[in-house]
């Protein structure tokens, strides 16, 4: 059984019920609807699809709402592209102009009050480098110190300027709105910089009913400043090499990823390694050696999750990404010298289920049971246990769908969906039962299970049984 999860991006290439079958047999534990692209109308209906081609192949699959968040950019030209040219002077104005080889109007009307000499600006998905020589009013005047191709309309990127941007935009609130109709099971943020990002977002949340999880997305320079609080304060993180990749030197972004993977697993939060894993696949049936090897390497470093974007959002072999996905992630867990190290895990809040499920995965290796059975509330007794990477598989188990849709995420569990009971014995009696029938465990096996008993402690995890199947 494969532990690492799959993340696809939904478009034109899967939004029909063959393409979304296609994913869904193939693997996929969590469809990304992205609110940069496509109507509420067609997310809602993608969320549905999804859902149901999942229930009918008797799977969970998660639904991740990625917010657009602010998005700079450059203004319009007067033809189809202008060649910025190495050392040239170039301006980006906020006078209202229609731009040339010289000079473009912005988005960011403020740029001239944000910037100072020396700054860098990153046009075109970083393929083009301006560095400010001076300010003069309302022209930031810059030279050219990576030649490329200016087109209308491009993104914009001014790693450590942009303290002043609000990260949650109209168009956030609309998507997030969209996020909590659809009852997402989780929310990308993106262009978080600090904690404070996501705790905002946090508070715009429902008190009650049905909360969706929080992935902050990492992909500015500035938080990498804050990486503990920001893993702290979300439920999840999104290692989002695209913009990561050019707010900072995309050297150094392999060392990046591993070290927010490490902050990720010690809090025992799901995360995502994102963009570019099987891009070639786009295109071609096969991915390259580079991209196996970048996906296998994630798997070692302890994602809980690959995502995919462009591969399944508008890819000719969408499902056939995800197989060599699934296929690849498998063979680096089966590595007998892959072994994340749990040792680690901070246990942070209730002590008490931290320990007991510490316990639980070290009486299942001494024993060697067949399965972990988390009857779960919240899903957070499966994602404790998980976060001691035990060799057995983990059983999510829950009657509601958005508990088991929330676990889809996590590295090693398999939600199980069960009939509501309210005996104690019942309950057990029922996950035993999906355990054995999702084939996790045999009759007569031993299974370690790990809840929360009726008394004074109701509701939190604090039992572990070791019981036959
Ligand atoms: C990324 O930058 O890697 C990423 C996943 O973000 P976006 O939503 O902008 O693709």
């Amino acid at each position: 059984m494969r532990r690492t999860k799959i993340v696809a991006t939904i478009g034109p290439a899967t939004d029909t019920e063959e393409g979304m079958r296609g994913l869904i047999e193939a693997g996929v534990d969590v469809v990304r609807l992205n609110a940069s692209h496509g109507d509420n109308e067609s997310h809602i209906a993608n969320a549905n699809l999804a859902r149901r081609v999942a229930r009918e192949a008797g799977r969970t699959v998660g639904v991740l709402v990625d917010l657009p968040g602010p998005k700079m950019r450059t203004g319009m030209l007067t033809s189809d592209s202008v060649e910025l040219a190495c050392d040239a002077e170039f301006i980006l104005t906020s006078r209202d102009i229609v731009g040339n080889q010289h000079e473009v109007s912005t988005t960011i009307t403020e740029l001239p009050n944000w910037v100072k000499p020396h700054d860098e600006i990153f046009l075109a998905d970083g393929a083009i480098v301006l560095r400010v020589d001076t300010v003069d009013g309302d022209d930031v005047i810059t030279r050219v110190v990576r030649a490329g191709t200016l087109r209308s309309r491009k993104g914009m990127h001014l790693p450590r300027s942009e303290s002043h941007i609000d990260p949650f935009t109209e168009r956030d609130q609309v998507a997030l709105e969209l996020a909590l109709q659809i009852k997402a099971d989780f929310v990308g943020l993106s262009f978080v910089r600090r904690p404070e990002d996501v705790e905002g977002v946090i508070a715009k949340l429902p008190k009650r009913g049905h909360r969706p999880s929080i992935v902050a997305k990492i992909e500015t320079a500035t938080a990498l400043d804050h990486l503990p609080s920001i893993v702290g304060a979300a439920d999840g993180v999104m290692v989002a090499r695209g913009d990561l990749g050019i707010q900072v030197p995309a050297r150094r972004v392999p060392m990046i990823q591993k070290e927010i993977i490490r902050y990720c697993n010690m809090a025992g939060k799901p995360v995502i390694t994102a963009t570019q894993m099987l891009e070639s696949m786009t295109r071609s049936p096969l991915p390259t050696r580079a991209e196996v090897n970048d996906v296998a390497n994630a798997v070692l470093d302890g994602t809980d999750a690959l995502m995919l974007s462009e591969e399944t959002a508008i890819g000719m072999f969408a499902s056939e990404t995800v197989r060599t996905m699934a296929e690849v992630a498998e063979s680096a867990e089966n590595w007998p010298h892959h072994r994340v190290d749990p040792t680690g895990v901070t246990m942070d809040g209730d002590l008490v289920a931290w320990a007991v499920a510490h316990a639980a995965v070290q009486a299942a290796e001494d024993l060697g049971v067949a399965a972990i059975l988390c009857p779960t509330k919240s899903g957070s007794t499966a994602r404790r246990v998980a976060a001691w990477r035990p060799s057995m598989p983990i059983a999510g188990i829950s009657p509601n769908p958005n508990v088991l849709g929330g676990l889809a995420l996590t590295w090693g569990v398999k939600p199980l969906e069960v009939p509501e009971v309210s005996d104690g014995n019942d309950q057990l009696r029922v996950a035993v039962r999906a355990t054995l029938a999702a084939g996790l465990a045999s009759p007569g096996d031993l299974v370690a299970v790990v809840f929360g008993s009726v008394g004074p402690r109701a509701g939190s995890t604090d039992s572990v049984r070791i019981i036959r199947a």
